[in-house]
């Protein structure tokens, strides 16, 4: 489903380019949970922009669920981003005035669904994460793992083939981390795709396959030998 060839991404600063990805070749299928790891610097994050279609300016191809996506144009990406793809960051990236509700809403607004429609699903989002008695609080009046719920509610929303994660866990303590990677196995195992960057390694575990980064190369890829399942 998630195919990208020789992936090259160069930074240039004045005169000076930078390789920040230097020919990335990587396959993901329907229904796999993949942790993306290495080092600061390794191009995580540019592989991610590259991956969740917030940047289309690298040399390579990418294929998503059949179509290549290589050369779209902005709004032809965004449309993509909306319909395909739920993200889900380390700092939750929520609306604190907003309610709960609100804030799962947000992305079916944008894509102009009727108000009752955005009710009914926001409500459903919002049980499968296991927050449907906290759905009028606002945001920032629930704690760091609560709010990451809400965050994944609203990544779920649309329905997206694949959720892209950036350190979901990166601001939880343990017990929180714990429900959250719960969470994401159990929309894995309902059949969605989940990439995910993570410097944890424990964190690592509870996914099935981790590609490790290296100075702009994948150093290894390997499935998760004694998994985690919560
Ligand atoms: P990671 O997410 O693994 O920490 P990044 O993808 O952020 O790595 O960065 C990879 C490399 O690309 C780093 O050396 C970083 O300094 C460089 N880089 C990232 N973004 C830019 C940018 N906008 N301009 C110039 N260099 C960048």
């Amino acid at each position: 489903m998630i195919e990208v060839k020789s992936i090259v991404k160069s930074y240039k600063t004045g005169s000076f380019e930078f390789k920040a990805l230097k020919g990335i070749n990587l396959k993901v299928e329907n229904g796999e949970f993949t942790s993306i790891m290495g080092p600061s610097g390794s191009g995580k994050s540019t592989f991610m922009n590259i991956l969740g279609c917030l940047d289309n300016e690298y040399e390579g191809k990418y294929i998503l669920n059949g179509n290549d996506i290589s050369n779209l144009s902005d709004n032809e990406l965004a449309y993509i981003r909306n319909k395909e793809l739920g993200f889900v960051f380390q700092a939750f990236n929520l609306l604190p005035r907003m309610t709960v509700l609100e804030n799962v809403e947000l992305p079916m607004v944008y894509a102009g669904l009727p108000f009752k429609e955005r009710r009914k699903r926001s409500l459903e989002a919002l049980e499968r994460v296991g927050l449907k008695e906290r759905v009028k609080h606002k945001s920032n009046e629930i704690s760091g793992g609560q709010r990451q719920r809400v965050a994944i509610a609203r990544a779920i929303v649309n329905n997206p083939s694949v959720i892209m994660a950036d350190e979901p866990t990166g601001n939880l303590d343990t017990k929180s981390s714990m429900e959250i990677m719960k969470i994401f196995q159990r929309l894995n195992e309902e059949g969605t795709t989940v990439v995910m960057v993570t410097h944890e390694p424990e964190i690592a575990k509870y996914t099935k396959r981790i590609v490790r980064f290296r100075d702009g190369e994948i150093l290894t890829d390997e499935l998760v030998k004694g998994r985690i399942k919560l």
